[in-house]
Formats: C-alpha cells, structure tokens, sequence
C-alpha cells in the first residue's frame, strides 16, 4: 500500500544512506548520460526567448499611448508577441519533456511487470511530454505576462511620483519590457542614479541601454534554466503517474531527490538529498526548488 501524506506535510523525511543516493545518481547517469548537460544545452534551446522578448521592445514605440489607455489595454496590444513566446517555447519545452519522459522510462524499466511492451511505454512517454509542453508553454507565458502587468504598473506609478514628463515615462517603459517587476525596479534606480549624475543625455542613454540588455539576457537565462530543469522533472513525473495509473508500475514505489553532489548545491537541497516521496506525491515542490537547481528525482523501490 502506497504512504498516504497528510495534505500539509512538506515531504516524506525518510533519508536514504549516502551510498544508496549515490548509486541512484549513477543510474540517472547511465539511463541518460545527456542529463547533466541540460544545462549546457539550456541557452541554446531556450535562445528565442531572448530574441522574443527583445522584439517586444521594437512593438513598444507607441509607448506613450500605453500611459493614457491604461496598462492593460497595453499589455493586451502586446497579446501577438506573447504568443509568439508561447510558440517559440512549446518545441524546447517538449525536446527537454521527452527527455525527462525516456529517462523514467528507463529508471522504471527494472519494476515493469513483466508483460510490458517498452516500445507503447516510450510511446506514452513521449504523449505525456507533448500534453505537458502544451500547457506549461501556456501558462508560462501568462506568468510572464502577469509580470509584466505588475512591472509596467510599478514603473508608471513611481514615475508619476516623481513627477516624471511623458516623454521620460515613455522612455522608462521602453525600458522595463520583457523583465520582471524586480529588474524592472533594478533597471529604473540604475537609470534614476545615471540621470543624477552629471552625464550628457546620450551616454545615459547608452549605459542604460546596456544596463537593459544584460538584464533581459539574464532574465532569459534564468528561465531557461529554471524551466529545463522543471520540464525534464516533470516529463519524469507524468510518465510515472501514468505508469502507476496504467497498473504498468507498482504504487508502492518512491521517488527519491538527487543532487548533482558538487559544491554548488544550494543547502535547502543539500537537507532534501535522499529523502523519498510516494511515487504519486510530488515533494513541495519537485525540482526544481530554486532557479538555477540542478537536482532530479531517481525511482526506487523501497
Ligand atoms: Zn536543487
């Protein structure tokens, strides 16, 4: 019988002996030698958002239209370009889903009853993958679209109270495009701390400029990493639930949580290494449980 959780509890605490954790790292290695790469790969794969959300920029010259229709008629006249994101991000999501979607079929692989075909289990793998790269491309763009709401209100609303010109307000939206409410503050201050120097116009255009395009770099990396790491996990999870729900896999199973074991794990995973889940819970939340976490979740019986 599966360990039913109460509803509010974190995670099953149980710890796994450091031998046992690490040769589960071995497996995820050996079912998918690519896994560590991910990262690696993450720039390329997510590249276009970087392009997309630049490209918002040059949709922005009407600027200071957005000041007197409101944010949300401004935002919603950049509706095209957010879709343009969501379809840019469906195709990489789904390559890194697959991926995480094969590698637990194959941690699966030992526990299969055995009357399993591997060719229809992959298959439903990678149906999984797809349905899950269709909603999170979804839904990712909603959250960055909720943030630019916030961002764009939050720059409009300082700027007013600091009894900025329009044209100067213009200039601070133009600015904030693609990054969230936080780089959005970061940017304004940086530009505010230019402009109370004694800089002609067009250096402080410059810098700010370059200050604007590290951002949204930075930004761009952030959530393609974050993401690779959540599509890969979550390839993993689907194809498990699925397993568990097709009879394929038994229910009592666990899923444990791997670090990538270097010196650059963040302490909140270190105390999350080796702890287990039901195979049907998700820990709170699976990885990743930070941006830029590198863990992963290996498949044991216990
Ligand atoms: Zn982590």
């Amino acid at each position: 019988m599966p360990v039913i959780l109460p509803a509010r509890r974190r995670f099953v605490s149980r710890q796994l002996p450091r031998q046992r954790v690490a040769k589960h790292r071995g497996i995820i290695r050996k079912a998918d030698p690519e896994f560590d790469d991910l990262h690696r790969v993450a720039d390329e794969q997510f590249g276009p958002i970087t392009r997309l959300l630049k490209g918002i920029t040059v949709s922005q010259a009407q600027a200071r239209g957005f000041i007197s229709t409101g944010t949300r008629l401004a935002i919603s006249s950049m509706d095209p370009m957010f879709a343009a994101i969501a379809a840019g991000l469906k195709d990489p999501l789904e390559r890194v889903a697959t991926r995480g979607a094969r590698l637990a079929v194959n941690q699966a692989t030992p526990f299969f009853a055995a009357e399993v075909d591997l060719a229809l289990a992959f298959s439903v793998a990678n149906e999984e993958a797809s349905a899950f790269a269709t909603q999170r491309a979804a839904s990712l763009v909603v959250e960055m679209k909720t943030e630019q709401v916030k961002a764009i209100r939050g720059i409009i609303s300082t700027s007013l109270d600091l009894g900025r010109s329009p044209d100067a307000i213009a200039r601070d939206i133009r600015q904030v495009i693609g990054l969230n409410s936080r780089l959005a503050t970061a940017q304004a201050n940086f530009i505010r701390g230019l402009e109370s120097q004694d800089l002609a116009e067009s250096v402080v255009r410059r810098r700010a400029q370059k200050n604007y395009d590290r951002l949204l770099t930075y930004r761009s990396q952030l959530i393609a990493r974050t993401e690779t790491i959540n599509a890969a996990t979550q390839g993993q999870v689907r194809t498990w639930n699925r397993a568990v729900k097709d009879g394929t896999l038994p229910s009592g199973m666990v899923k444990v949580w791997i670090t990538a074991g270097d010196r650059r794990v963040d302490p909140d995973c270190i105390a999350l290494d080796g702890s287990t889940v039901p195979i049907t819970e998700a820990f709170n939340p699976d990885p990743p449980l930070h941006a830029s976490c590198r863990c992963a979740l290996g498949l044991i019986r216990p």
